[in-house]
């Protein structure tokens, strides 16, 4: 539910209606707009409690309208935040009009092979630098990560480079050693419904990427992104990844990019393509990170390795530093005629 608020309307009248919510035990969230204010209800309340509240707030003075939300989630939602959300990570701004790239590759293998990645993220004008150190692998036997030795690359290589660093946390009891490694906390797509991972990763106060489950359907993805913002973190990203395939014979996932103009449609927060995991082979991601810049999304994640070949996770899928710096490039030269800024 959401009360609109007449506008002129008194701090009183603001009051009366807040306690009103607040005496069926939920917490308005005031949400004030350009010449009136507006009181969210994030809670789905019973039938019974609506009725009850909607006779109560139609008679408080300075209520102009009592609107019923279509949403499950309410936070992520755009009826309850309607300007678009950005969110700054040191010097980096996710959102809000620019395109980001994070850029580096599927693991952390090694500080040699991290840090001849990052000068290429750094040298095209990415400004995101990405590796995993605990991997969520298939097969137990694949390789699972060097673990917080993977950490510790990552942290020194970012701040050699200067770049904003981000890494998968898998678990929630393993969010406060990631927190204190990386800059942004990544969900992967396997862990989107990890309820205990997301609240954690939303008490901490950090940044937190959020990966689309590959079975996920867009009301369950935001309301996973609802259990983050629900403990107070309003920093979150939504990264789509690409969703189950029909045909798995050309491509690892099928990249849904149609999900890029429905979250933005219904959510404010800010939306990245995973054009890697989405096709699952190089050759594919410079043409899809092209159609995500061109559809409104805020950003890509894009893998990339020294050498492909050689990569203990996801190598078929990985941009050599060539063709990391050609798709930079591109998208560049794309961003400048259709005016959007990197
Ligand atoms: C990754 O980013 O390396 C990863 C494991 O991605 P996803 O969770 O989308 O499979
Ligand atoms: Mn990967």
């Amino acid at each position: 539910m959401i009360i609109v608020m007449q506008i002129g309307a008194t701090r009183e009248q603001i009051d009366q209606v807040a306690d009103a919510i607040r005496s069926k035990g939920v917490e308005p969230l005031i949400m004030p707009g350009q010449d009136r204010v507006a009181i969210g209800i994030p809670a789905s309340l019973d039938n019974d409690q609506r009725t009850d509240l909607t006779a109560v707030l139609g008679v408080i003075e300075g209520v102009s309208k009592i609107t019923h939300t279509s949403h499950p989630y309410k936070l992520a939602s755009r009826e309850f935040h309607r300007a678009d959300t950005s969110v700054q990570v040191k010097n980096v701004k996710i959102g809000g009009g620019s395109f980001v790239v994070m850029g580096g590759p599927c693991s952390v293998e090694s500080y040699e092979q991290f840090s001849s990645a990052a000068k290429i993220v750094k040298k095209s004008g990415a400004t995101i630098l990405r590796g995993g150190a605990f991997k969520p692998r298939t097969s137990p036997y694949s390789f699972q990560g060097l673990a917080e030795e993977g950490l510790k690359i990552l942290k020194a290589v970012g701040d050699e480079t200067g770049l904003v660093t981000i890494s998968e946390v898998m678990s929630g009891d393993m969010v406060s050693l990631v927190s204190d490694y990386v800059d942004i906390l990544q969900i992967g797509a396997r862990s989107m419904q990890n309820f205990p991972l997301l609240i954690e990763a939303g008490k901490s106060g950090k940044p937190v990427f959020l990966k689309r489950g590959p079975a996920a359907q867009i009301d369950d993805f935001l309301l996973a992104a609802e259990y983050v913002l629900n403990q107070g973190n309003s920093q979150v990203i939504l990264c789509e990844r690409g969703i189950i395939p029909l045909d798995r014979t050309y491509t690892r996932n099928t990249l849904d990019l149609s999900a890029v103009p429905v979250l933005k449609e219904h959510s404010h927060l800010p939306v990245i393509v995973d054009p890697s995991h989405g096709t699952g082979v190089a050759k594919y991601v410079t043409p899809m990170a092209k159609a995500a810049l061109v559809v409104g999304a805020d950003g890509i994640m894009v893998e990339m390795h020294p050498d492909p070949k050689s990569a203990l996770s996801d190598g078929s899928q990985a941009l050599t530093p060539n063709q990391f710096e050609k798709m930079m490039a591109e998208l560049k030269f794309l961003g400048n005629a259709i005016g959007v800024e990197f």
